[in-house]
């Protein structure tokens, strides 16, 4: 049941936003596993200008490394809890070099997800959303990334009945038609900025209003006078 309205509800969003790309490209796990590391309890706006510092300030994941942790967390201050995410950076590149001797995550792609996760997760800062991102952005796996948008508009819609991301991520990874993962957790990000936000969703406007099981939508939707806003920008795609 789950499964087919899933598969409408992509139609939908597709004709929403039209254009989305169905696969990602090729980026460098690495970018993108640092990347997601930068977006955490952040705009992906910020998170990016924080990336491009550490590329125009510092340099490569090699000087990155040997680098003051000071100049570290001023390349990084402008998307908040830089004192954690600069020790998470650190200590994954100190345990990649003592590991496997270079800066680098492309062996992985000879690795199974799961291989993937359980090495990964080792990590401080490191946790289940961020290795599905760059599973999903980098390596081109089939995996379904679950952040708080993606959580809470699942569970608006009736999709998932679980309390936290991760528990919805679970519930997910077998509903989601093969294939569509990437594309429907991008549509999701999309369309729960625009239009399903957390505070204010503008249920009067939404494109998903019958397909929704959220008890307060009738409340929302006679609420509704903001016009909804694009912001599209996801820092994964641009990397
Ligand atoms: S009707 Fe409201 S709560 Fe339901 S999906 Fe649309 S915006 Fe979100």
């Amino acid at each position: 049941m789950n499964n087919r309205k899933i598969e409408e509800i992509i139609c939908i969003l597709q004709k929403e936003f039209p254009g989305q790309k169905s696969a990602p490209g090729k980026a460098d796990p690495l970018d993108i596993l640092i990347a997601t590391m930068l977006s955490q309890n952040t705009t992906d706006k910020t998170s990016y200008i924080a990336f491009c510092n550490i590329k125009s300030e510092i340099g490569s994941w090699e000087e990155v490394l040997k680098a003051p942790p000071a100049k570290l967390k001023k390349a990084i201050r402008v998307c908040g809890l830089a004192n954690q995410k600069s020790a998470a950076i650190k200590g994954l590149l100190k345990g990649l070099e003592q590991k496997h001797g270079k800066l680098s995550l492309n062996y992985m792609n000879k690795m199974t997800s799961d291989e993937i996760f359980d090495e990964l997760l080792e990590y401080n800062g490191i946790g289940v959303k961020t290795i599905s991102c760059m599973l999903a952005f980098s390596l081109g796996r089939d995996v379904f990334p679950v952040d708080t948008h993606v959580h809470r508009v699942c569970n608006r819609l009736g999709i998932a009945q679980a309390s936290t991301p991760l528990k919805t991520f679970e519930q997910m990874k077998h509903l989601v038609p093969e294939g569509s993962k990437f594309m429907f957790h991008t549509l999701l990000i999309k369309f729960g900025r625009k239009i399903c936000r957390s505070a204010a969703p503008l249920c009067g406007k939404c494109p998903l209003y019958d397909h929704c099981e959220f008890p307060e939508k009738e409340f929302f939707a006679e609420k509704t006078s903001a016009e909804p806003k694009e912001n599209n920008f996801i820092i994964l795609e641009h990397v």
